[in-house]
C-alpha cells in the first residue's frame, strides 16, 4: 500500500489520495473481503467461497446451508465457516445475510482482534457506523438485528457488548459493498472492504471500482490527488444525486459538479427553436414520463414485456415534441424500450433507440464510465443482430476501449468484447466488399444457427456500489 496514503479531506474527514501517478486503467489496488455472505435467495445457486454461479453446487453436509463449486472451494471456506456451521446445525436454520455477515466479522475479531490487519488501512473498530444518524425506522432494524444476532451468536464464542455489536451492524449498514457474479453482471452477496471505505464520493470520480475487489483510474491521477469513486448512478440531476446520497449514506455532497450543478441542462434539455415548448408542456410530460416509468417497472418485474413496450412507445410519443435528445426522462424510455425489444428479438426498432440511448449518454457521462460501456456493448449487439455491421461494429469498438479500462483486459465482459471486435471486423469487411454476399452469408448463418436470444431484461437497474436500502 505504498501507493496510496490517508489523509484529512477538508469537510470531508478521512480520506485516501494517490501517492504516484496513476495512468488510466490502472488498478490502484484489489482488496479482498474482510468477511462477505451470498444474498438469502441465491444461497443454494452461487458458491459461498468464490461467489460464482454454477449450474451443480455441492452442499456441506454438516449444515446443508452452505454450498460450493467443488472440494477446493469447501476447504478454501472452513476456516470461515466452521463456526458459522455449528451455529446454524444448533439453529435449527441459517439466520439472514447481515446477522450471517456480522457473525462472520466477530468470528474473525475474535480470531484476530478488532485493531488494524496486515494490508489495512483501517481496522474495523475504527470504521464509521453512522448509527446516530438512523431515523426512527433503522432504528428499529438495527435493534431487529441485534436480538437476532444474540439469538443465532453461541455462548462457547467471545461475548460482545450491545454497543459493539451495534457498531458492525452500523459499519455493514453503511459499508456494505455488492459482491457480483463472475461476470459482473449480477449482485450475488455483500462484504465489508475496510480500505474502500476510505474513498469518499464524488459525482464526477477519478476511480472505479468493479469486479468486487479492484479500483481503476479512469484517467490520469497526479500523486496527492484525492481518490473518488461514485457511490450512485450519475443520471440523475444533482439536486436528486444529493437527496439520494443524504437519504443513504447522510453527507451533502459538495463535488464540483453538485455544486456548479454540470450538466443538469441537459439532463432536463428540451426542444429548441420555432416549436419550444411552453414550462407547463415541460412539467405535464416529465409527469407523464415519471408515472409511466412506475407501471413500466411493474410491468417488467411480472415479465409482461408487451405490455412494456407498448409503455414505452406511448411515452416516447408524448415525449418527443417536446423533451431534448439528452434528456434524462427521454433516455430513461429508450434504454427500456431498447433492451426490452432485443429481448423479443425486434432488433431493428431497439438499434434505432439504443443509438440515441448512446448519442444522449455521451454527453452525460464521464468518456471512461462503466455504465456508459454496458449500454455501448448492448447497443453494438442490437445492431448487430438487426444487420446494421457499420454503426454495430463502431459501437463493439467503443464498448471495448470503455471497458478495458473500466474493467480490465481480462474481465470476462472485456473478453466477449474482443471476440466480437474481432468478428463484426470480419464480417465488416465482408460487407465492404461484397454487400450481396454479405446479405446472403448472413441469411443462411441465421436459418442454420437457432436464433440467439438476448438475455432477459433485468428487474432491478441498481447500479448502485452499495448494498442499500432505496
Ligand atoms: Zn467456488
Ligand atoms: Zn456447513
Ligand atoms: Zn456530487
Amino acid at each position: 500500500m505504498e501507493t496510496v496514503e490517508v489523509f484529512t479531506s477538508e469537510g470531508k474527514g478521512r480520506a485516501l489520495k494517490a501517492v504516484k501517478e496513476f495512468l488510466s486503467g490502472e488498478v490502484i489496488f484489489a482488496e479482498p473481503a474482510y468477511a462477505a455472505v451470498v444474498f438469502d435467495s441465491l444461497t443454494h445457486l452461487i458458491c459461498h467461497t468464490c461467489f460464482k454461479r454454477q449450474e451443480k453446487l455441492h452442499r456441506c453436509g454438516q449444515c446443508k446451508f452452505a454450498h460450493y463449486c467443488d472440494r477446493t472451494c469447501q476447504r478454501g471456506a472452513w476456516l470461515n465457516h466452521k463456526n458459522e456451521c455449528s451455529a446454524i446445525k444448533k439453529h435449527g436454520k441459517a439466520p439472514n445475510e447481515n446477522i450471517r455477515l456480522a457473525a462472520r466479522i466477530m468470528w474473525r475479531i475474535e480470531r484476530e482482534g478488532g485493531g488494524l490487519t496486515e494490508g489495512s488501512l483501517v481496522s474495523i473498530d475504527d470504521l464509521q457506523n453512522h448509527v446516530e444518524n438512523f431515523g426512527e425506522e433503522e432504528k428499529k432494524e438495527l435493534r431487529a438485528d441485534v436480538e437476532s444476532f444474540i439469538e443465532f451468536w453461541p455462548p462457547q464464542s467471545q461475548q460482545f457488548g450491545m454497543q459493539y455489536i451495534s457498531h458492525i451492524f452500523g459499519v455493514i449498514n453503511c459499508n456494505g459493498f455488492t459482491l457480483s457474479d463472475q461476470r459482473g453482471l449480477q449482485a450475488v452477496g455483500v462484504g465489508v472492504f475496510p480500505n474502500l471505505c476510505l474513498v469518499n464520493h464524488d459525482c464526477w470520480p477519478n476511480l472505479c471500482f468493479r469486479s468486487t475487489i479492484e479500483l481503476r483510474a479512469l484517467g490520469k491521477i497526479s500523486p496527492g490527488e484525492e481518490l473518488t469513486v461514485s457511490y450512485i448512478d450519475f443520471l440523475n440531476v444533482s439536486e436528486d444525486r444529493r437527496k439520494q446520497l443524504k437519504k443513504q449514506y447522510y453527507f451533502d455532497c459538495t463535488c464540483e459538479h453538485c455544486q456548479k450543478k454540470i450538466k443538469d441542462d441537459l439532463m432536463l434539455a428540451v426542444k429548441e427553436g420555432e416549436h419550444k415548448p411552453s414550462q407547463d408542456m415541460v412539467k405535464e410530460v416529465i409527469q407523464f414520463s415519471k408515472d409511466t416509468l412506475e407501471k413500466i417497472n411493474k410491468a417488467r418485474s411480472e415479465g409482461v414485456y408487451h405490455e412494456v413496450v407498448k409503455l414505452c412507445r406511448e411515452c416516447l410519443k408524448k415525449q418527443e415534441p417536446v423533451l431534448g435528445d439528452t434528456n434524462i426522462y427521454l433516455l430513461r424510455i429508450l434504454s427500456i424500450v431498447s433492451e426490452v425489444l432485443s429481448y423479443l428479438q425486434m432488433f431493428e426498432e431497439a438499434a434505432d433507440h439504443a443509438k440515441r440511448m448512446v448519442d444522449g449518454y455521451m454527453y452525460i457521462y464521464h468518456p471512461n464510465n462503466a455504465q456508459l460501456g454496458m449500454a455501448m456493448m448492448r447497443a453494438g449487439v442490437t445492431h448487430w443482430h438487426a444487420g446494421l455491421i457499420e454503426i454495430g461494429h463502431g459501437m463493439i469498438c467503443k464498448a471495448y476501449a470503455i471497458l478495458l479500462v473500466t474493467h480490465g483486459p481480462t474481465h470476462p465482459i472485456t473478453k466477449d468484447l474482443e471476440v466480437m471486435r474481432v468478428q463484426t471486423e470480419m464480417e465488416l469487411r465482408m460487407f465492404q466488399q461484397n454487400e450481396f454476399m454479405y446479405y446472403k452469408m448472413r441469411e443462411a448463418a441465421l436459418s442454420n444457427q437457432k436464433v440467439q436470444v438476448m438475455p432477459e431484461p433485468s428487474t432491478e437497474a441498481s447500479q448502485d456500489l452499495f448494498v442499500k436500502k432505496q
